[in-house]
């Protein structure tokens, strides 16, 4: 494990192909902001890095990005130390059972999976005993298929509204997954389904007017996501290149 005294072991190569690619994705997220009429100030890219060693997540934070989300708690310990130096704003953005939360709590400052009341609670009391808050986005299922994650729509409001007593979890929003590999045309109602709710729910006052960021948009379309109002697309392969399972 590299720390931050050793050299890399990934080739000038492999550095210059992340820098790049980080650079480009930068460059698309900015323009599609701006075509949509907003700032490339308004938009964050957030790196996926699920299954990516920490010596690559350090050349993207050593290139100035900031935020990081992964999907396994494991992965989050894992590379936490190695990284600590860097100091990045870490999210969780894969499912949490609440067996796993001291953990969490531990390395993230983000859980943008948040789906039900018991988890919910359980994360706040947590964060009773370590006198603690954190910032959250409640997960939605807009893919209109049977998902396990992520709550469905027409119960979002219901949920926003509890949590709304848990005092020591600051909503920031909603965040959702979308259909997984399909069209342009067959994704886009998946996002534009997260700005409606979001709207709507800020409208009414059943969710706090700041709550009002989007995270949606993955690789294959973060631009679509972008012109649909995402606030901070969730980037892994276009910037890290295809993911390794071991
Ligand atoms: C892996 C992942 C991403 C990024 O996917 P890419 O297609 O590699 O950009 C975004 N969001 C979540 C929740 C993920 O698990």
């Amino acid at each position: 494990m590299s720390t931050p005294d050793s050299p890399s072991p990934l080739s000038t190569d492999d550095i210059a192909a992340i820098t790049g690619n980080l650079d480009e994705v930068a460059d698309r997220a900015r323009a599609a902001a701006e075509s949509s009429g907003r700032s490339g100030d308004d938009v964050r890219v957030l790196l996926a890095t699920k299954t990516q060693p920490a010596e690559k997540i350090r050349v993207a934070l050593e290139h100035g990005f900031t935020l990081i989300g992964e999907n396994k708690v494991q992965e989050i310990t894992g590379k936490a130390e190695a990284l600590a130096d860097l100091n990045p704003e870490t999210h969780l953005i894969g499912p949490l059972q609440k067996n796993k939360v001291n953990h969490t709590l531990r390395h993230a400052q983000c859980i943008q999976s948040v789906d039900n009341l018991p988890l919910a609670e359980k994360i706040n009391n947590r964060l009773d005993v370590l006198d603690e808050t954190i910032d959250f986005f409640i997960q939605v299922n807009t893919s209109r298929e049977d998902s396990k994650f992520g709550i469905a729509p027409e119960d979002a409001e219901e949920l926003i509204t509890a949590t709304r007593e848990l005092g020591r979890m600051r909503l920031r929003g909603l965040m959702t997954i979308g259909l997984p590999g399909s069209t342009p045309e067959e994704i886009r109602p998946s996002y534009s389904d997260l700005r409606e709710l979001s709207e709507r729910l800020r409208d009414s006052g059943a969710m706090p007017a700041e709550a009002a960021e989007l995270s949606m948009g993955m690789s294959g379309d973060f631009e679509l996501a972008i012109s649909e109002g995402a606030t901070m697309v969730r980037v892994g392969s276009s910037i890290f290149g295809a993911r390794e399972y071991s």
